[in-house]
């Protein structure tokens, strides 16, 4: 990709950021609100359509774009979880739908007029256990008749088409537990109130996530993405761009800390001179910074063989996991260096530090990268 576009989408999101300042993050933050203007103005000006092929109506941009996209919004104080999933959760309809479901999903979703940013994996029994989910899809004719619950369904309520995972064969009746679960997308529109229940959880930050129940919720067989049984794997290609893509969030989470923790360092006196003035203040701020650079060549090398089309599932996964602590840490310093003031609103530290925390939980936990890499990378034996 050449690096003066990427320079100039940059330069884009930085001006659009100017207008989403702490304040207006702070108040929907306190109302728990949807960040409705901030994800319209990203929609106008085709940041979140980046990687839908020019034939449905994106601009067919490489991952590193996206990433791009993704690190400048966090480093300029603002939050893209609010709409994230819209640039990669159409990923598992691009790679595995039918042309027809890519004809007429993908256009509305570039032109933002359809939302895709629901993403229904999780469920409160079986945890990271994916292949343990009890949500059942139960073919009837034309249609699929699902029953069962999701948990931490972000952004339900403002989207309009859901990607669901869902048991069609029952966990004994397949070779392999990974067998036997399938794909759908869900016109939310047409189900909500009519076998779709959403409920809001409220969370110690703002992130518009739900617990999501289905009874006897009907929908179209053709809502089935790809082959029948075959979800599982549909699911699996996807993770590694969503991995690449938080990690690039983490990144920019990290620049902004580091960057108000040095003007902080550099403004606030005490005992006569800038805090930054010692050695105390100044290493926490260098380590945070050395961290966020080696964190930010993993995610770049993981950008490169996606955008390649290698194997990535290594460098995807240890991209998550080291940017997501380089950003912790560089909350936590960030915090420690504002003293007293870190813990006011106005700073916006303490929000982004809530913000970040997220990241070494979803969309996996750090536990399970390094059991990925142990067993995958390392050849030692499987944990669970
Ligand atoms: C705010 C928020 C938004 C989210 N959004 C979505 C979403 O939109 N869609 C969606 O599907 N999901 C979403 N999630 C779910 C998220 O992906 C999971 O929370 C995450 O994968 C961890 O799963 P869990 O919470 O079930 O933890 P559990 O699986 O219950 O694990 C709990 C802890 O035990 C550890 N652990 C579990 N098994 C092992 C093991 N074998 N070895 C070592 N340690 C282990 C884990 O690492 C973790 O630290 C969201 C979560 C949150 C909090």
């Amino acid at each position: 990709m050449d690096e003066d576009i990427v320079l100039q989408i940059r330069q884009t999101v930085r001006q659009l950021c100017e207008n989403f300042p702490g304040n207006y993050w702070q108040q929907k933050d306190r109302d728990r609100d949807y960040p409705t203007e901030f994800v319209e103005a990203l929609t106008e000006a085709s940041l979140l359509s980046s990687l839908i092929p020019e034939q449905y109506g994106g601009a067919g941009l490489p991952l590193s774009v996206a990433s791009a996209i993704l690190e400048e919004i966090h480093a300029n104080g603002c939050n893209g979880a609010a709409c994230h999933a819209q640039m990669y959760t159409m990923g598992t309809l691009l790679r595995h739908g039918s042309e027809e479901q890519r004809q007429a999903y993908l256009p509305g979703i570039a032109s933002g007029e359809l939302r895709l940013q629901a993403f229904g994996v999780t469920e409160p029994t079986a945890g990271t256990d994916t292949t343990s989910i009890a949500t059942t899809a139960v073919r009837d004719g034309d249609e699929y008749v699902v029953n069962g619950q999701k948990v931490w369904t972000s952004r339900a309520e403002y989207s309009d088409l859901m990607i669901l995972l869902a048991r069609t064969t029952a966990k004994d009746k397949v070779a392999k537990r990974s067998e036997g679960l399938s794909v759908f997308i869900v016109d939310m529109r047409k189900v909500v109130g009519n076998g779709m229940t959403i409920r809001p959880i409220r969370t110690m930050i703002n992130h518009a996530t739900t617990e999501v129940f289905f009874d006897n919720m009907r929908i179209p067989a053709d809502s089935l993405i790809g082959e029948e049984g075959k979800g599982f794997r549909y699911i699996l290609t996807g993770m590694n761009a969503e991995r690449i893509l938080i990690a690039s969030e983490c990144i920019g989470d990290a620049n902004w800390f580091i960057r108000a923790a040095s003007a902080y360092a550099r403004e606030r006196e005490v005992f006569g001179r800038p805090i930054g003035r010692n050695q105390g203040i100044q290493f926490p701020i260098a380590r945070a910074y050395a961290d966020t650079r080696a964190a930010e060549l993993m995610v770049r090398e993981a950008c490169r063989l996606y955008d390649a089309g290698e194997a990535c599932g290594a460098e995807a996964n240890m991209s998550k996991m080291l940017a997501s602590e380089a950003s912790w840490a560089a909350a936590e310093m960030c915090l420690q260096t504002h003293g007293g003031f870190g813990f006011a609103e106005e700073y916006d530290v303490e929000r982004k530090f809530r913000e970040t925390r997220l990241y070494q939980i979803a969309p996996i936990s750090t536990n399970l990268v390094l059991s990925f890499l142990a067993e995958h990378e390392l050849d030692l034996p499987r944990s669970y």
